[in-house]
């Protein structure tokens, strides 16, 4: 295992303010432990029923894709949603651009939109609107550094620290500009091209309450 257990690892649940309490399992800070891979696994890695192996940096298991999204693809998944919904809402133009030509008969295809344009539209609008949404949601879990997995974690830790009377906090969450930088690379004329290389192995990873420095040598 690699210092990332001896340095974060053996601290408890009693630090909830300061450690990011989600890298740890159970109570009393165990290491975090896959009984199904019968293995340690690092900090925001997570089991996948589908692929039967743990993920590094786990979002979600994608049947679109066929294929875990998680630390090695996640910038390439989010880059394919947005240039799908950047693909459908040109076919939705053009096919209301259409549609609005018919309609003051500029078109003179018989007066009518076909069968196929109906068709199309079928298909556009819902595809807009669900990965519309999707990539929505993924922006906003870029903007505070969280996988889906963590939202719902978070969810439920935002639940019991209310209870307890205390505040939970995203520990990954840097703040929007690094978050940003995390996820899509340092190099603002790469956030739109699939670059990883600067992932980083994705066994470790910057916590709000460390050194905000960037520790670069953490995830490279
Ligand atoms: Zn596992
Ligand atoms: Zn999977």
């Amino acid at each position: 295992m690699g210092n990332w257990h001896a340095e974060s690892e053996s601290k408890t649940n009693d630090e909830p303010s300061t450690f990011p309490s989600n890298t740890i399992k159970g109570e009393g800070g165990d290491l975090r432990y896959c009984q199904k891979c019968a293995l340690y696994k690092p900090p925001r890695a997570h089991h996948c029923r589908v692929c039967k192996t743990c993920v590094l940096r786990m979002d979600h298991h994608c049947v679109w894709i066929n294929n875990c999204v998680g630390h090695a693809n996640y910038k390439v998944f989010f880059l394919f949603t947005l240039y799908t919904v950047a693909a459908c809402f040109h076919s939705l133009a053009l096919l209301l651009g259409f549609v609005y030509d018919v309609h003051r008969g500029q078109i003179h295809n018989g007066g009518s939109v076909k069968i196929s344009h109906i068709i199309c539209g079928l298909v556009v609008f819902p595809l807009c609107l669900a990965l519309g949404v999707l990539l929505v949601w993924h922006i906003y879990l870029i903007l505070q550094n969280k996988t889906t997995i963590e939202h719902y974690e978070g969810v439920r830790a935002t639940w019991i620290a209310k209870k307890a009377g205390n505040n939970y906090k995203h520990p990954y969450d840097l703040g929007i500009y690094e978050n940003l930088i995390s996820v899509l690379g340092p190099n603002i004329a790469c956030w739109v091209w699939p670059t990883t290389s600067h992932i980083g192995s994705g066994t470790q990873f910057l916590a709000s309450h460390e050194n905000k420095h960037p520790d670069r040598s953490l995830t490279s």
